[in-house]
This record gives C-alpha cells, structure tokens and sequence, in this order.
C-alpha cells in the first residue's frame, strides 16, 4: 500500500515535542472522541451517519493530544490554537497507513485468521495455545474490519511478540486490503460457508475472497487452510508453504478418533491425543488449527497438549448450560449460518445418554436470494437420533416444511410464531432425559428462551 511517510513523521516528531505528548510513552490512537483515552491521537473517521470531525472539542476533552484531520473539512474556531493538528487526505486511510507502519516497526510475529465460520473461537484458540509463551496481543471481540483491524495493530504494546488478528470481511478486495495492512506471517482460513453470499456470488467466490489473505504474506509465510474443502485445494500451490487441516487422510494434519461428551470433546491430531472442553466436529478442526500454529512457533508437544485442555469457553457458541430439571441446555445462540447449523445438528447427534435431542432453530439472516433453499438444505442433516424439531420464524418455517417432507417418524416437528409458544412447548419436556440445542442467527434473540429454561439455583 502507499505508505505517507512524512505523516509518521510528523507526528513522531509531534510527539517527542510537545510536552504533554511526552508525558506519556506513547500515543494511543482512537476513533472514539468519548472514549476518554489519555494521550491520545484522535482519528475523526467519516461515516454515512456520523462525522468524527464533529467531535473534536469532546476529544480533546477527554484525552485527545493530537488530531489527524481531513483537509476538505472545516475546523472549528474553538479549537485551541496550538492543538496539534495533522492534515491528510482521507482520515481512514491515514489510520491504514500508521498501522501498518506501527506493525513493521514493532515486528511481531502477526497472526491473521479468517473464513465464513470459526474466526473468533479459532482466534481465541491460537490466542489461549500461545499466550504463556509469547507476549501475545489479540483481536477484542470482533473487531475484524478496515477499522477494527488497524485500531487492534496500533493497541500492540511495544514488546509485543505475537499478534493474533481476526479479518472479516462482505465484498472482494476486503481481505486483501487487511492483509497489506498486516502482513501476515501465518494465514489461516478456517472454512468456506455461505455467509454474504448475496456479495460474493458463489462459494468459489467466497473462497477466492478469503485466499485474499495471501496478499500481503511474503514468500516464507505459513498458510493453514482447511483441507476438507475442494474449493481451498489450489492454495497448495501458491506462493506461500500451505498445510492443510482437517479429518481427510490426505491432510498435513490428519483428526481422527474425535468423540464428544458433556465434557467436551477428546481426539487425536496424526496419531496424539488432546481434549478440549468444547463440543462439535468444528471445534475440534479449530484445535487443530491451533496446534499447526504452536507447532510451527515450535511449542512442545506437552505444552499444546495442557493449553488446549485448559480452554475457556465463549459464551454462545455450543454452550454447555444446566436447565431446569437436569435438563442439558447447548447455547449456540450467538450467530447462524446454513454451514453452522449443521454443524452444530451433527454436534447433537453425536452426543450420547440423551433419550429426548430437541432442536430449537430460528431464522438466519444475510443469506441472499437463495435464502430459502439455503434454509429447506438443512433438513438433509435433521435426522435420528434427533427426536423434536421446534422451529421459530418465517425463515425457520422453511426448515420445518423441508422436514415434513423428509417424513422421519421418529422425529416431532413443530412451528411456532412466538417465542412464548416455543416456551410452552418446551417446558413439557424438561428432564436429564433432554438435550436441548439453541440455534439462530444473533437477531432472532433466541438466548432469550435459554434465559428462561436455565436452571436459577
Ligand atoms: P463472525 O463472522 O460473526 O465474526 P466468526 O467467523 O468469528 O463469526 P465464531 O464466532 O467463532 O465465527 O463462530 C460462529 C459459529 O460458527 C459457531 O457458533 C459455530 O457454530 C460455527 N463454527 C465455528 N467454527 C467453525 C468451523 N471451523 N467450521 C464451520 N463452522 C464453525
Ligand atoms: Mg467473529
């Protein structure tokens, strides 16, 4: 990317001059006037709602020693004459363009994850695996975009070694741009689904956006990819050293012998065996992405083995929650896509000791005009030793009539068009005889249901 020197320069030459600048380390930069950060360099950012450039004396008020400023904008006469200002075309380019700056000059070994599915929970893997060995900084959350991507670089503490970034992205040429910025020195695409279709076209479009990643590795840099997908086979040879993951025998990192129980789930990665306290055949494929990574930052096989077994789980994604009566609650409640609903369908299967598998599963949403096929398609996996099917939503009723007529006799479905309802239905079957699985997109609010089954004491 074009790299504006001479505003690096200014502003380190701004911050070793003025004398509240040298008060502190370091600028921290921010592009929340309220968030109230000390020394800081106020980045006013121009959105479709909003303008940064409006909230400059708030800013100033609460930290802010420098601004950068766009040069079509008019300043305000309030501003303090001698405040530090630094003019520049476009504010968020400029943001871009320090980030990048600020990832050579410190030189971590950076980390960048993506895919449709499983970016966060692999990031917090990796994260978890490396972070007693290295000086490790991450993603917060989910700020994986042209905004939260820079903001997560310039927040590295200086002795960063590791920095594990999170990019997601809608449209083409995303990905590609955050990995300029990054540079990574590992890539990871942990999986091609279906999610923004309605921008990409195709699954071969989506997985030629996510091999955008490499844009920015050098020739040396590791890519991991999911190796159960036909569509990432061509990254074998690209430019980059590619190792493919996943339960195919052709892998670089081969999982077999994977089972799950309310524990979690304990497999083995070429031939070694690890646990780790989440569930699902996903979860297991982000562990052993999580081990490729330690691997090749040369951990020992005994210290991976302790930090995959000492995970903490996130909230919502296939979470282990005790209902009322014994009953065993999984919330995945936190987000759906047609590739995450299966997955987390099979996950339920899978477990074992549970007479009644009911599946709550509500609408998903963003998935384009064939939203309605996308939904009827996960009926192919909805099968025994499933027993109920509870569907909820306008979108879900298309699960419930593709399930109809797959005709199982053993399963009961169900709609309903209020979550009241669904309350009603599902309460008449409380007991350690269920498992219940939560299953929508994050709209659709359906951990609203497990709030109201958990167990309270
Ligand atoms: P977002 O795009 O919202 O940031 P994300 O890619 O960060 O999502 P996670 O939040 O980690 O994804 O997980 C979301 C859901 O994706 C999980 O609840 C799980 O059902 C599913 N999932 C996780 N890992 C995988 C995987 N490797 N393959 C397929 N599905 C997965
Ligand atoms: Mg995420």
């Amino acid at each position: 990317m074009g790299i504006n020197r001479s505003l690096i320069e200014q502003i380190s030459y701004a911050s070793q001059n003025s004398e509240a600048i040298a008060a502190s380390h370091r600028l921290t930069v921010t592009t929340d006037s309220r968030r109230g950060e000390q020394n800081s360099l106020f980045v006013p950012l121009v959105g479709e709602r909003f303008d940064g450039h409006d909230h400059l004396l708030s800013a100033i008020d609460n930290g802010a020693v420098a601004t950068l400023w766009q040069r079509d904008k008019a300043l305000s006469k309030e501003v303090p004459a001698d405040f530090p200002i630094f003019y520049v075309e476009d504010t968020l380019q400029a943001l871009q363009e320090l980030a990048h700056l600020y990832r050579k000059a410190i030189d971590p070994t950076v980390i960048a994850i993506t895919g449709s599915n499983g970016k966060t929970t692999t990031k917090d893997m990796v994260a978890s695996t490396l972070e007693a060995t290295f000086k490790l900084h991450k993603t917060e959350g989910n700020l994986n975009n042209h905004i939260g991507v820079p903001l997560t670089l310039l927040a590295m503490p200086e002795d960063c070694e590791v920095c594990v970034l999170e990019m997601g992205m809608n449209h083409f040429g995303e990905i590609a741009l955050l990995s300029r910025i990054a540079e990574p020195d590992i890539g990871l695409i942990t999986n091609i689904g279906e999610s923004h279709i309605e921008f990409l076209g195709s699954r071969e479009g989506i997985a030629k956006a996510k091999s955008e990643i490499i844009e920015g590795m050098s020739p040396d840099g590791l890519l991991i990819v999911d190796g159960d997908e036909p569509l990432l086979d061509a990254l074998r040879h690209e430019r980059v050293n590619a190792v493919l993951c996943g339960y195919g025998e052709a892998n670089d990192f081969v999982i077999s012998d994977a089972k799950g129980n309310q524990e979690g789930s304990a497999f083995k990665v070429n031939g070694k065996s690890y646990t780790i306290p989440l569930l699902g055949a996903h979860n297991v494929k982000n562990a052993a992405y999580a081990i490729a990574v330690a691997n090749h930052l040369k951990l020992s096989g005994e210290r991976i083995f302790a930090r995959l077994k000492a995970l903490k789980h996130t909230a919502m994604r296939l979470e282990c929650v005790a209902g009322k009566a014994g009953t065993l609650i999984i919330n995945d409640a936190y987000n759906a896509s047609p590739t995450s609903m299966k997955a987390a369908i099979e996950t339920i299967k899978a477990l074992s000791d549970f007479p009644n598998k009911v599946i709550v599963l509500g609408d998903m949403y963003e998935l384009g005009p064939d939203e309605e096929a996308l939904h009827r398609e996960v009926a192919s996996v909805i099968s025994a030793p499933i027993t109920h099917v509870v569907t909820l939503g306008e979108r879900a009723q298309w699960i419930f009539e593709a399930c109809q007529q797959e005709q199982h006799p053993s399963i009961t479905l169900k709609h309903f068009s209020s979550k009241d309802k669904v309350l009603a239905y599902l309460q008449t079957f409380l007991s350690e005889d269920t498992v219940m699985l939560f299953k929508a997109s994050r709209l659709a609010g359906l951990e609203a249901l497990v709030e109201r089954l958990k167990n309270e004491e």
